[in-house]
């Protein structure tokens, strides 16, 4: 029995998918713990590259038809690998921590992107399958395209290109029309490519309106969201990426695309879900209401309490006297990059004899698992970093409650004030120790826009500066106290 170079072909992208297929679901399992995450990043890292090879492997098993654009084709191929991977490296090299939302928004379009131009491939090569693989193509192409033109929009405003979110009256149901209509085109274009209709304009000029109002939908229905909201809205179309992914893994019958989309979808989704949660909102409020526009009305005029400064080297020393410290980061630190500091410090503190834990909010800086991949990266060890439901209670019977660079995630208001746009939502309980010192540069306000009564509270004192200039003054101070450490 002879085997040709195309079954061998077949046999290798079979076991190839397979074998990426376990390995992204095992990264996955791994990236489940801030310990074993960076391997299980790897692990799905060397899954995409096992499949990226095997689609090599299906040149080898062309029709006769396609064999002259070989050579060509494994060119091309080589030549996008080989643009892309160097973008992608130089990028991943070079973005810091704070655009890392914007990163996830480009690659996240591109995805999307991918999708949407396997289906386009399989609509211009035209009808080949059942009214079910076509239907599944043209649903996967839109959804695909949304992904690519909202994520780009998402892009956008999270780096400022697009400042102000765009709205107009009557937004939402010109938002609906252009979806119905771009529905209507994708069931005729399905009927058409079948021959059951008899198209006004060719078929590849349908194919071309079809994506032209999907990348218009996408553009129409991320630009009246805020900027602020945009992780969540990125988070969404991340699942929907995914789910465009596992459609054309389907019509092309890829598990490892079929598998992979499907992880991505449902990680996408859980995230969104989870998200919104955290910030007491539900996703339509997300997507259809305009957060934040009423912050001016819940900043009252007069805070009980007064905004009291405090010199970074007295909180230091203060901090260096204390039994207990528990420290509540938030985008600051990350803006600030001063997390090496802050360990710096919380090792000096720790020499002296102090209890120092972290209180991790979920939603804390400006991506989920922002704080515990920037303490990470400074090397916190893992059980000195506890998440909210586990360290709650633990505040009121703490000394000293340092927060950095957080606003949104220590408002009291929170609790109480039924008018603030984050009533609701779960906050770290800093306001219960009985001294707080909070890191920020000014009055700036956070995410939410609100003023934050913590601040004007009895117990808390005020160290104004960038958050690593502050830091580096506290361990100057307390080396100055002749710490342990300092020795
Ligand atoms: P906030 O955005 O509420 O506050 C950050 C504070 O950091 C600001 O008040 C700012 O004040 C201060 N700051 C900025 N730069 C520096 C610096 N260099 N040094 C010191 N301080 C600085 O952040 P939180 O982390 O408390 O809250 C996160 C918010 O983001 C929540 O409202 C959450 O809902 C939202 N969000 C989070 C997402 C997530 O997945 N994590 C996703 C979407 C939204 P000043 O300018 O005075 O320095």
């Amino acid at each position: 029995m002879t085997v040709t170079l195309a079954e061998l072909a077949r046999l290798g992208i079979g076991s190839a998918d397979l074998a990426a297929a376990f390995l992204f679901l095992y990264g996955l399992k791994r990236m489940s713990s801030p310990v074993t995450a960076p391997s299980g990043i790897f692990v799905a890292g060397i899954g995409m590259l096992v499949a990226v090879c095997a689609s090599f492997l299906y040149v080898l098993d062309v029709s006769p038809a396609a064999e002259p654009h070989l050579l060509t084709n494994l060119a091309l191929g080589v030549l996008a690998l080989l643009a892309g991977g160097s973008v992608a490296w130089w990028a991943g090299r070079r973005v810091p921590m704070t655009a890392m939302p914007q990163m996830v928004a480009i690659y996240n379009g591109m995805g999307g992107g991918a999708a949407g131009g396997i289906a386009a491939v399989e609509l211009f090569a035209g009808a080949k399958g059942s009214v079910v693989a076509l239907a599944v193509t043209v649903i996967g192409a839109l959804i695909g395209a949304i992904s690519l033109s909202g994520s780009l929009i998402a892009w956008a405003k999270l780096q400022g290109v697009i400042t102000k979110p765009v709205r107009v009256k009557g937004q939402q149901i010109a938002n609906a029309a252009v979806m119905i209509l771009t529905l209507a085109v994708g069931i005729f274009l399905v009927s058409a490519e079948l021959g059951m209709a008899v198209p006004i304009v060719s078929i590849p000029m349908l194919i071309g309106i079809f994506f032209a109002l999907s990348l218009l939908f996408g553009i129409l229905m991320t630009l009246p969201i805020g900027g602020a909201d945009m992780p969540v809205v990125i988070s969404i179309y991340n699942a929907f990426t995914g789910l465009a992914v596992a459609l054309e893994g389907f019509v092309l019958q890829n598990p490892a695309l079929m598998i992979a989309g499907m992880v991505v979808g449902a990680a996408g989704l859980l995230l969104t879900l989870l998200m919104a949660k955290a910030m007491n909102r539900s996703v339509s409020n997300v997507v259809f209401t305009n957060f934040g526009d009423g912050a001016a009305k819940h900043n009252p005029a007069h805070m009980k309490g007064s905004l009291k400064p405090a010199e970074a080297g007295d909180a230091g020393i203060a901090m260096r006297y204390a039994k207990s410290v528990i420290i509540a980061p938030g985008y600051g630190l990350a803006a600030a990059q001063a997390q090496q500091k802050l360990f710096e410090f919380v090792k000096l503190l720790q020499g002296d004899g102090v209890s120092v834990k972290f209180a991790i909010h979920p939603v804390a800086g400006r991506m989920p698992g922002q704080m515990d991949v920037l303490l990470a990266e400074a090397g916190v060890p893992y059980d000195l970093i506890f998440q909210l439901d586990d360290i709650n209670a633990d505040f009121k019977t703490t000394d000293v409650a340092l927060v950095i660079g957080a606003n949104d995630v220590v408002n009291p208001a929170a609790r109480t004030d039924k008018a603030s746009p984050i009533f609701g939502m779960p906050i770290l309980n800093a306001d219960q120790a009985k001294k707080v010192f909070v890191i920020k540069r000014g009055d700036g306000k956070g995410y939410a826009g609100i003023v934050n009564a913590l601040f004007y509270a009895d117990n808390c004192d005020m160290v104004y500066g960038d958050a690593a200039v502050v830091l580096a003054k506290m361990i100057d101070a307390v080396r100055g106290l002749g710490s342990k450490q300092a020795a």
